[in-house]
C-alpha cells in the first residue's frame, strides 16, 4: 500500500500549503431563500428525476462497503454522471476557527476541485430525496429553521444518519438586520438549543437567512458558544440551472453552493430530486466533486 501512503502524504502537504485566508463574500449570491425565479428552460432527461420505484437500490446497497460498480450503477439510476468519492479530509482544516472573530465563509481555501453542497430551511420533505442521497452518498450540510421543520423533525434524521450534519438557520427565518442583538441571540442560540435537543448533536455552523447579517449577528453567534463560523455561498441552485456569482459561470475550488428543501409548489412543478440531479450534473460537467463542509471549516 505504498502508493496510497504516498498519495495521502502528498494530499496532506497540499492542504498544509494552503494559506488559511478566509474567503469573505462581499456580494450576496442570488437566491438566498428567495423564490426561484432565474431558471431558464433547458432540456431535461427523465421527467421523474430518478429511477422508478422498481429501479430503486436494494436496502444496504449504499453501505460503506459499496463497490465501485455499485456506486456507478447508483449514479446511472439517478441520471447523474459518476462523481468521484470525496477526497480524504485535510489534516488541518483550511478555515481557521476558534479565534476572536467569527469567520464568514463563502469559499473554502483549497486547490482541490471540490465544492460543498448545502440545503436550507427544510420546507420540502420528499422521501425520494432521502432515497436518492442514501443511494448516491453525496455529502451535504443542512441549515434548518425551526418554524419550517417542526411539523416533522423526524424527516431529517435519516439524512443526518447518513453523516450529513444539521446546522443552525434560526428559529423563525427573519432578516436579522432588522432585529436587536437580544432578538438575534434568541433566534440563533434558541435554534442551536432546539436542534441539539431534537437531533442530539450541537450545531457548529450558522447561516443567516437571506445571507443577511450585521455586527450584532457575529456577536450573537459568538455568544451562543459552539458556533464557529458563519456560512454564506458562491452559487445558488435554481430549478434547472446554477446561479453563479462568477460571470463566467464557473465553479472555483472550495465554493459553497446554496440549495433548498423545495418541492413542486416552489419549483414550478418539478421535484427536489430533479433539482438535485440538475445540480450534480453541473458539478460533474465542470469536473468537480462534492466534499463534506465540516471537514474543512
Ligand atoms: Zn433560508
Amino acid at each position: 500500500m505504498r502508493v496510497s501512503v504516498r498519495v495521502k502524504r502528498a494530499h496532506i502537504r497540499r492542504f498544509r500549503a494552503v494559506v488559511p485566508a478566509l474567503a469573505v463574500s462581499g456580494v450576496l449570491a442570488l437566491g438566498g431563500c428567495a423564490p426561484s425565479s432565474h431558471a431558464a428552460p433547458r432540456p431535461t432527461g427523465t421527467a421523474s428525476g430518478g429511477p422508478s420505484a422498481s429501479g430503486t437500490a436494494a436496502p444496504g446497497s449504499g453501505g460503506p462497503g459499496k463497490s465501485g460498480a455499485d456506486r456507478a450503477a447508483a449514479f446511472r439510476r439517478w441520471g447523474v454522471p459518476l462523481l468521484a468519492p470525496p477526497p480524504p479530509p485535510p489534516a488541518v482544516k483550511p478555515v481557521r476557527t476558534g479565534g476572536g472573530v467569527i469567520p464568514v465563509v463563502s469559499r473554502v481555501p483549497t486547490t482541490r476541485k471540490i465544492v460543498f453542497v448545502t440545503f436550507d430551511d427544510g420546507a420540502e420533505k420528499d422521501p425520494r430525496f432521502v432515497a436518492m442521497m442514501r443511494d448516491l452518498k453525496v455529502p451535504f450540510t443542512m441549515f434548518l429553521t425551526d418554524s419550517i421543520i417542526k411539523n416533522d423533525y423526524g424527516f431529517f434524521k435519516p439524512l443526518q444518519a447518513l453523516g450529513n450534519p444539521i446546522e443552525d438557520h434560526t428559529l423563525t427565518h427573519p432578516d436579522l438586520r432588522t432585529r436587536t442583538f437580544a432578538q438575534q441571540h434568541t433566534e440563533i442560540c434558541g435554534q442551536q438549543a432546539r436542534l441539539t435537543h431534537e437531533y442530539g448533536t450541537r450545531p457548529g455552523l450558522f447561516r443567516p437567512p437571506y445571507g443577511a447579517y450585521d455586527s450584532a449577528t457575529r456577536a450573537a453567534v459568538k455568544a451562543c458558544g459552539g458556533l464557529r463560523a458563519i456560512i454564506l455561498w458562491r452559487e445558488s441552485m435554481q430549478i434547472k440551472n446554477v446561479a453563479f456569482q462568477d460571470p463566467a459561470k464557473h465553479f472555483h475550488p472550495g465554493d459553497i453552493i446554496l440549495a433548498h428543501f423545495r418541492g413542486p409548489s416552489e419549483l414550478k412543478g418539478e421535484t427536489m430530486t430533479v433539482m438535485v440531479r440538475n445540480m450534480l450534473r453541473e458539478i460533474a460537467r465542470q469536473g468537480y466533486t462534492v466534499a463534506p463542509l465540516e471537514d474543512y471549516v
